[in-house]
């Protein structure tokens, strides 16, 4: 009998479901991921492949989970995640954050196990208070074209809170802010792949609206520390991981041309509907409760991941 425990990572071939992967093996977990492969790529845990203490099992979230054995750690991150993922895929984002949390609540309540789900400062809307804290109720249209991702991560939030107090299931929820790096898909819409995708191909910068929206971009490594660290907390309320560090979409293009040495024009186009106008987490609460802090600074994570993104263009042509 292996003495290791075993953690299920659901969207586990995406971006942050795979970073996630990686951190639970080298802290000598055994990994289950699932996926349906909706916006993920099996090439970001083409790696895993052969390690022994990693398996992958393809399948839906929102139908029932069936896993033999232990599992100790439940971590829910399958869902279109990209503003343009989640407009083609309403349905299937309502129902992964819906019925995909109730199943992987059941799976780590059958399991006697800890649950994290993946939520998203998304659930503070196009917020009325700056920077956002914890305590924020938000400010969401329920019914416009973001509802499917804002409300279906509300009632995700609502439906663990509520296994926690009906069920004692031992829940965490993370309030994740925009993250970026390595194994981003290049034409998932988000502007960190947008933007360097367009300076190496050699297309002007789209800037929706006048640029003057900001941001503040956590470096994946940072976010996956912040999240293991809480996962390992007793604290069950949302706790906002994400890096202070806030800039406008037009000073955010000027530092991808800057960062990439590549002259482009900055074209602009319609801001899309409820487009947040600010966003910035207020991080004291991870701070306190769990001694965590972004350490990686914008210049080094951008310059890593522009040297990703020229990998693997090079790679692909
Ligand atoms: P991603 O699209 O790269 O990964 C999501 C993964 O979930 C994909 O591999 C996809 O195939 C899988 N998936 C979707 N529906 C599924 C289903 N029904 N069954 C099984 N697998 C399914 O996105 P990401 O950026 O890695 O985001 C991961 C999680 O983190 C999401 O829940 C997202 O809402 C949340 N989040 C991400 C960010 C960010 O900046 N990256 C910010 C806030 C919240
Ligand atoms: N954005 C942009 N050009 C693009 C893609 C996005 O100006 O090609 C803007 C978008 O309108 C938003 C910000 O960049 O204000 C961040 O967008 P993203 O899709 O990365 O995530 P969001 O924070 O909106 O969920």
């Amino acid at each position: 009998m292996s003495a290791k425990k075993t953690a299920v990572v659901t969207g586990a071939a995406g971006f942050l479901g795979s970073h996630l992967s990686d951190r639970l093996l080298a802290e000598g977990y055994k990994v289950i991921g699932i996926d349906n492969l909706l916006t993920g790529d099996l090439r970001n845990i083409k790696h895993l492949e052969g390690n022994t203490d990693f398996e992958y099992i393809q399948q839906d979230v929102t139908k029932h989970i069936h896993i033999p054995g232990e599992v100790h750690l439940v971590y829910h991150f399958a869902s279109p995640a990209s503003p343009i993922d989640y407009l083609e895929l309403p349905i299937q984002t309502l129902k992964v954050g819906s019925l995909g949390t109730h199943n992987t609540l059941g799976l780590a309540k059958a399991k006697n196990a800890t649950f994290l789900v993946a939520s998203t400062s998304e659930t503070y809307g196009d917020p009325l208070e700056h920077p956002q804290k914890e305590t924020y109720w938000g400010n969401v249209n329920p019914v416009g074209p973001r509802c499917v991702y804002d409300e279906a991560k509300r009632f995700a939030e609502a439906m663990t809170m509520g296994y926690l107090r009906a069920h004692k299931v031992d829940t965490k929820i993370v309030r994740i802010f925009n993250t970026y790096g390595p194994r981003m898909r290049l034409n998932d819409g988000r502007v960190v792949p947008a933007f360097i995708g367009q300076a190496l191909q050699g297309r002007p910068l789209t800037v929706f609206g006048d640029g003057s929206q900001t941001r503040s971009f956590c470096y994946v490594s940072d976010l996956i520390d912040g999240i293991y660290k809480l996962s390992q907390s007793s604290y069950h309320e949302p706790v906002n991981i994400g890096n202070p560090r806030e800039m406008t979409v037009l000073e955010f293009a000027k530092a991808i041309l800057k960062h990439t040495g590549i002259e482009q024009p900055i074209i602009h186009k319609e801001l899309p509907t409820d487009d947040p106008k600010v966003r910035q987490p207020d991080i004291t609460l991870a701070r306190t409760l769990l001694g965590w802090e972004p350490k990686v600074d914008f210049e080094d994570g951008i310059t890593r991941t522009i040297a990703y993104f020229r990998d693997f263009l090079a790679i692909k042509s």
